[in-house]
């Protein structure tokens, strides 16, 4: 079973809840945490994994070839990127624009492009606690995060569970992370704004036909509205968290909540069981 955990906005607690639940299953089966929230992983900081393995994640960019190139400004025309400009005898890549879809070279009239690799960030694969860990890292600077994140995913497992920390929001590198899940829990918090994302966030997942499930993080700290808002839509709140010094203190330490308290592993299994049973009951 995959299931990632996601959240409309950064600082909802995402990290805590995907360590803390891939740490409580660890002791029942195969367990895999992929952290795929590429600009700015952190479950390393709390897993502390050893880490085996280094492959670099690198994307396609053009190269031109002057002595071939007449300066017809076609591959300027095709790239909706603007990663390519030809001003009067120069042809120009921006390098950290290409998306590396090979769209110039196809379509220039002379075959003057060619493409060289370029390194846009890394995949680590370890392990921690009985947690198979991988971790995707976009490098300092760059803006293609997909790439790195469909690579990270090549690793993920359907023996077991496979947990998948994703990306806060609803941008570009969130549709690649969730795809493919039987189950995304939603990482929120009881205020106006954590209201305003999950709901862009639920809006994704149901065009992706990915079923839903809310984890309240801080909960006391706002208001209903998050709550009123999931029964309204009919969305499970499968877990909530209380505002907490003591959890804060952990956090803060890179401790994982089930590692410092761990009294919540039996949420965590609860948790796991109710995800569980909603995936069951779909493909009924
Ligand atoms: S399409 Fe080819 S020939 Fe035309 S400007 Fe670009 S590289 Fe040069
Ligand atoms: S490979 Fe695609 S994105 Fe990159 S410069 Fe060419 S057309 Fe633009």
């Amino acid at each position: 079973m995959i299931i990632s955990v996601a959240s409309g906005k950064g600082g909802t607690g995402k990290t805590l809840v995907a360590t803390s639940l891939a740490l409580t299953l660890s002791g029942t089966g195969k367990v895999q945490l992929l952290d795929c929230d590429v600009e700015e992983p952190n479950d390393q900081v709390f897993l502390k994994a050893t880490i085996t393995q280094s492959e670099s994640v690198s994307i396609p960019v053009p190269r031109v070839d002057k002595s071939r190139c007449t300066y017809c400004g076609k591959c300027a025309e095709v790239c909706v990127y603007h990663a390519i400009a030809v001003v009067k005898q120069v042809v120009l890549v921006f390098a950290e624009l290409c998306h590396g879809c090979g769209a110039c070279g196809y379509l220039c009239p002379e075959g003057a492009i060619s493409e060289e690799e370029r390194e846009v960030g890394v995949v680590e694969v370890g392990g921690s606690g009985g947690v198979d860990f991988v971790q995707g890292r976009l490098n300092v600077g760059e803006a293609q995060a997909p790439p790195v994140v469909r690579k990270g995913k090549e690793h993920t497992s359907r023996e077991g569970t496979a947990i998948i920390d994703v990306s806060p929001g609803t941008s570009c590198p969130v549709v690649p992370a969730v795809e493919g899940s039987d189950f995304c829990l939603l990482v929120t918090e009881p205020t106006p704004f954590g209201l305003n994302d999950l709901a862009l966030a639920v809006e994704l997942l149901r065009k992706l036909d990915i079923p839903c499930g809310v984890v309240l993080n801080r909960a006391g700290v706002g208001d209903r509205q998050v709550e009123e808002y999931c029964s309204r839509e009919r969305i499970p709140v499968l877990m909530s968290i209380p505002l907490n010094t003591q959890i804060a203190v952990l956090y803060s330490r890179g401790i994982p909540l089930v590692e410092g308290m761990p009294e919540w592993r039996q949420s965590f299994l609860k948790l796991f069981g109710k995800i569980r049973e909603a995936v069951f009951a779909r493909s009924r």
